[in-house]
Order: structure tokens, then sequence, then C-alpha cells
């Protein structure tokens, strides 16, 4: 499918390097990967330190900080072509690229200068996003009376953080962590908890469990145990109890590169079914050829071109926000879209591939159970749609 957004050489060659890299480095290897047992074996630095040497895991800085400063309409569509070869890989970079475009804009130049540059220089330099906790998971995305479990209360030059977050993507694999904790007692969420800017190093910051996903599985995710952690002033990220607005104000494209990456798996198992009906001969006939298989490929290739659209839509808003009113909703509904889209089209492909698509070694179980973790991850799908309501019925 032509993509009328790929608007010029730059973005054609990025997608050409991406491209490279995922055939090469990530394809060859991810079925391996995926099938270890301890999750902590199916990820692997190899990809990331390829990742970086291809430029990828840093094309988000601005060309002062060492990167290409990349958009939010490449960046959507670098981490669907990372999605294609594997999902997990998608992942553990698009934590890392989308956080380090809000570095760049939400931090202080003094914050910037102490943390890019380690970030930057280390080629394992991965980024993360504390927010989820057991007891407020879904909350945070509606308004309502609660606070996070996890807080921080102000001590001398700084706090001390006690608590725990759970579900981490890159959790036990990050360099540099946002953390967002309670540290007004009683205020709800939204109004009283601080977004903090964490090392890996900081005493009191461990890690605990790592999960063990049924897909995504290259990515690894992890809780974040935090035991009396001092944290200076100086680290916190915007002001003190409005750790919320963080959010809202400098990561309007996050929902749509989760879409983005959902995509992509979608886009292989659509591939990959278009490939074996034109090959697999039953009826008297190829796949293809019979008029329920065509026109459920047909489905799938438009539920495809209009989650993408979507997707760019988002993106290109997010680029545009000072030209363009940004609409809140498209923070939470493309990933809604694509991610049942994926569901539905990678449980359709299996079907496409008869018992085979059951088998292991066919490889569509690998993308169904891959296209599941987005149902759950980045909002649970039904959160989401109430956050929309919330938005579009505001009045
Ligand atoms: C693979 C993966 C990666 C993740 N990565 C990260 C990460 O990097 N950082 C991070 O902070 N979090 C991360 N998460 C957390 C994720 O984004 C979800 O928000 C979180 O899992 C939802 O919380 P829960 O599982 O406890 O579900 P719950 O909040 O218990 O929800 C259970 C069900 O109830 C529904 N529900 C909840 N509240 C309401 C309501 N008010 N009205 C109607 N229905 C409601 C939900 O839609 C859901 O269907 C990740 C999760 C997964 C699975």
């Amino acid at each position: 499918m032509s993509d009328p957004f790929i608007v010029n050489e730059f973005q054609e060659a990025i997608l050409d390097t991406v491209r490279r890299f995922t055939e090469e480095v990530v394809v060859p290897v991810a079925a391996d990967l995926d099938r270890n047992t301890d999750p902590e074996d199916s990820f692997s630095w190899d990809i990331v330190e390829k990742a970086d040497a291809a430029g990828i895991r840093t094309m988000t800085l601005a060309e002062k900080w060492g990167g290409i400063g990349a958009d939010s309409v490449t960046t959507g569509m670098v981490v669907e072509e990372l999605a294609k070869g594997d999902i997990g890989v998608s992942v553990i970079m698009t934590q890392t690229l989308k956080i380090a475009q809000i570095l760049q804009v939400a931090l202080t130049q003094d914050q910037q200068e102490r943390f890019i540059p380690g970030f930057r220089d280390d080629p394992r330099g991965l980024l993360a996003i504390g927010i989820t906790e057991p007891e407020t998971a879904s909350n945070y995305f509606v308004p309502g009376d609660w606070s996070f479990t996890s807080k921080a209360e102000k001590t001398d030059g700084g706090w001390i953080v006690n608590g725990m977050k759970h579900f981490i993507s890159n959790g036990n694999r990050a360099c540099v962590y946002m953390l967002f904790v309670q540290t007004e007692k009683g205020k709800p969420l939204q109004e009283g908890s601080t977004c903090f800017i964490v090392k890996r190093d900081t005493p009191g910051f461990t890690i605990g469990r790592v999960h063990d996903k049924m897909g995504e599985r290259l990515a690894n995710n992890a809780e974040l145990i935090f035991t009396d952690c001092f944290i200076p002033d100086e680290d916190v990220i915007g002001e003190p109890g409005k750790g919320f607005q963080v959010l809202v104000d400098f990561l309007p494209a996050s929902n749509a590169y989760a879409a983005a990456t959902v995509l992509g798996n979608a886009q292989t198992a659509y591939d990959r079914s278009v490939e074996w009906a034109k090959t697999r001969n039953q009826g008297g006939k190829l796949l293809i050829e019979h008029d329920g298989i065509r026109s459920q490929l047909a489905e799938m290739h438009m539920m495809i071109d209009v989650a993408r659209t979507y997707i760019r839509k988002a993106t290109w808003m997010a680029d545009n926000r000072d030209s363009v009113a940004w609409d809140p909703a498209l923070g939470a509904l493309p990933k809604v879209y694509a991610s049942q889209a994926a569901w539905q089209i990678a449980t359709w492909a299996s079907e496409i591939h008869g018992g085979s698509g059951f088998m292991k070694d066919i490889g569509m179980e690998k993308l169904m159970r891959d296209a599941a973790a987005f149902l759950h991850s980045d909002g649970v799908n039904r959160t989401l749609l109430l956050k929309a309501a919330n938005s579009i019925f505001k009045d």
C-alpha cells in the first residue's frame, strides 16, 4: 500500500534504514528469542546496540543532541516499520523515542544537560515511563477521587519516594525513567502528583519482578521499587503537584505511536496471508480465487488503511499543534481502533492459514499473541474510550 504521507526523501531514507535493520537484524532472531521461557532471555542487547549503530535509538533527539530530530509523523512510520519485524523491538524503541521527545521539551536546560548526554552516549541507553501501579491503574485515565499509592514526602533539598510501579516497558533495561508519584495527600492524582526524572543507579531504586508476558516478549516489562529513595528538587519535571500536566502537554502522539506499533504487526499478518492465499490450492483453485477469502483479505486491507490514516492524522496534528487545534480524543482513539483491527486481522490471518495457522513454526500464533498486547497496554481500550468520551462530551 502506498503511503501519501511519506512526503520527502529524508523520510524515505530513514524508512529504508529501518527496513534494512528490521530485515537483517530483527527478523532472523525474533522467533527464537520469543520462544525463551525466561522473559529476560527474550530481550537482546545486540538488537539495541545495532539499532543504536543504525541511528534509530536516538533519532528523535534534535541535531544539537546528535540525533536527526524525527517528528511525530516520521516516528510513527518508524515504529510501524520496526513492528513489521517484531512488536517487542518496536516497543523498546517506541518508549525510548517518545520519552526522548518529551525530555527535550519538558526538561529545563540544566536537566537536559544532566540527563540527555548520558542516554545519548550509551549504545544501550533506553528510556522508560512509570505510571501504572497495582492499585492505581486505569484510574489515571479517568477523573476521580483517587491518588497514586507511590508517594514522595518533602525533605531538605528533595523528596523521599516510597512505593512501586508495575508492568513498566523497558523497566529493567532503562537508564533513565520518568516517574509519577503522589506528592499531595488528599488530592486526586490529576492535581496532587509530581513527575520526577530518575537515573537507574539512584540509591533506593531497585527492579522487582520481570513480568512473564504472553506476547511482545522481545520487550521486557518489570516492577520498579522505591524504598526511601531520595530524589533532589532539581529532578522534578515541571512543577510539584503538576505531574499530570506533563503527560497532557508533552505526550500528544504517544497513543498514535502505540497504534502504529500494533499496525506493523497487522501489516505482517496481512502480507503473509496474501502470500499464503496466492500459493495454497484447495477446492480446485488457489485460496485467493475463493470469494470468501478474497473479500476477507479486502476487509483486512481496508482496516489497515483506515488505521494508518487515523495514525497519520493524529501524528500530523501532534506536530502542528501551533497551527491546528489539537483534538484530545486523538490522544486515546487511534490505539483503540488499530489494536481492535490488528486483533481481528491476526485471528483472520491465522484462520486463512488453516491448521498451519495454529502451528508455531508458521508464525501466525506469535503474531496473534503479539497483537493481543495492545488490547491491554497503553491503557485498556474500554478506559481509553471513556477518556475520549470525557473529552468529546465535556460540555
Ligand atoms: C504489555 C504492557 C506494557 C505496559 N507498559 C506500561 C508502561 O511502560 N508504563 C506504564 O505506566 N504502564 C504500562 N502498562 C500499563 C497499561 O498501560 C494499562 O494501563 C494497565 O495495564 C491497566 O491497568 P490494569 O491492568 O490494572 O487494569 P484495570 O485498571 O484493573 O482495568 C480492568 C478492566 O476494567 C476496565 N476499567 C477500569 N476502570 C474503568 C472505569 N472507570 N470505567 C470503565 N471501565 C474501567 C478496564 O478497561 C479493564 O477492562 C503496560 C501494560 C501492558 C500489558
